[in-house]
């Protein structure tokens, strides 16, 4: 539970700025863009985020290490390196074929500024891919997902070849729905577009699925996004795009010099190169939630959907909104998506402790107490 008081709630509890006559000098696809939603909620159990439970403050010897007033290395090149070693199979482990952005988010947004729209992905998923696509006064579509959630491949196939070029966004696990998409199918759409397909792998230290890493020799065209905001070190901001060496250098080119401050760059790469205790954290986490899974399976007026990713997507025969409420009063934060999915919630997998709080919540909550 964190250490057990209530978050203050200050950062990002009042929007920035608000109306003004500037509107009329903005650009027309930024004026109709709405920020991303990340609402800091005064809570005890913030299970909304996708976060990991797990903390781990770095020690004084790194941090004293640090030059304040250099410059942080703009190659990243300790931290690609890092990356690499733990990541990438021993034939592909090379730092070119790596490139580090602020949060996979940043990456997202290299990518698309440099191969441009329509940028296609499945509904529902992350809303970033279009955000970013509509900053970028670049066209979207959204191809909405078969009724098991799945993607569907020939509508992805048909909208990605009606632009002479474009980029795909496929999350995988999904987020929110927690599934992971056939690997059949996204690799028809890879072979058949020849279009930039990113398999984003946000969820995929969770998953029972192989990585799409070991496709990435075959295709030309493919490019994997990983993030270590899952693992334990949102605060951090740091992700990476892994890819043929080729298309790294281009999206190199739009990437802003120190993308990567030096205590995230230093702070991630010790990490990495101790594994043991991030693949600890994630052990834990599918364990509890198969327990998750289990405990809402049994609560009448819930189902939940299976998950492949560090949350659950559940639907509720109550109103999701009150759902939302009591649980918050518990003190326990969720995350709700209705009206975008009717009825559903999704709560991310938290320590055993915070999960006992959920669940036993929950069971409040939904036998109308
Ligand atoms: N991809 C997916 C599918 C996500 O859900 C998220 C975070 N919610 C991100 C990317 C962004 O992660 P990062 O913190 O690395 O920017």
């Amino acid at each position: 539970m964190g250490n057990n008081k209530m978050y203050a709630g200050t950062k990002g509890s009042s929007s920035i700025g608000g109306p003004s006559s500037i509107g009329r000098l903005v650009r027309p696809n930024v004026r109709a863009l709405t920020p991303y939603d990340a609402k800091e909620i005064p809570c005890l159990v913030k299970l909304d985020a996708n976060e990991s439970p797990y903390a781990r403050p770095a020690g004084p010897r790194l941090l004293r290490a640090i030059e304040t007033n250099r410059y942080p290395d703009p190659l990243a090149v300790d931290l690609r390196r890092a990356f690499a070693k733990w990541m990438l199979p021993a034939r592909m482990r090379s730092i070119d074929r790596v490139l580090h952005g602020n949060g996979s988010d940043e990456l997202i947004y290299n990518l698309i500024c440099t191969f441009g729209g329509p940028v296609v992905y499945p509904t529902p998923t992350f809303s970033m891919y279009g955000k970013i696509a509509q900053a970028l006064g670049m066209e979207s579509t959204g191809v909405p997902l078969a009724a098991d959630f799945d993607i569907d491949d020939a509508r992805m196939i048909r909208q990605l070849r009606a632009g002479k070029a474009g980029i795909a966004f496929i999350s995988r696990p999904n987020n929110p729905t927690g599934n992971s998409f056939s690997e059949e199918k996204i690799l028809r759409i890879i072979d058949k577009t020849g279009r930039i397909v990113v398999v984003d792998e946000a969820y995929q230290p969770f998953s029972r699925e192989k990585s799409f890493l070991r496709h990435l020799g075959r295709y030309e065209n493919l490019a994997v996004l990983m993030t270590m905001s899952k693992i334990g070190f949102a605060a951090l901001r740091v992700g990476f795009l892994v890819a043929r060496p080729e298309l790294i250098t281009e999206v190199n080119k739009v990437r802003l010099p120190f993308n990567v401050n030096s205590y995230s760059q230093a702070i991630a790469a010790d990490a990495l190169r101790n594994p043991r205790r991030l693949e600890n954290g994630i052990r834990k986490v599918v364990s509890e939630r198969k327990r998750v899974l289990g405990a809402l399976s049994r609560m009448e007026g819930v189902s939940p959907y299976p998950s492949d990713a560090n949350f659950i997507l559940f639907r509720v025969s109550l109103d999701p909104e009150r759902v939302f409420s009591f649980a918050l009063k518990d003190g326990v934060l969720l995350r709700n998506l209705s009206p975008a999915m009717d009825g559903c919630l999704r709560v991310t997998i938290g320590t055993r402790k915070e999960n006992s709080v959920f669940i036993a919540s929950m069971k409040k909550i939904m036998a109308g107490r």
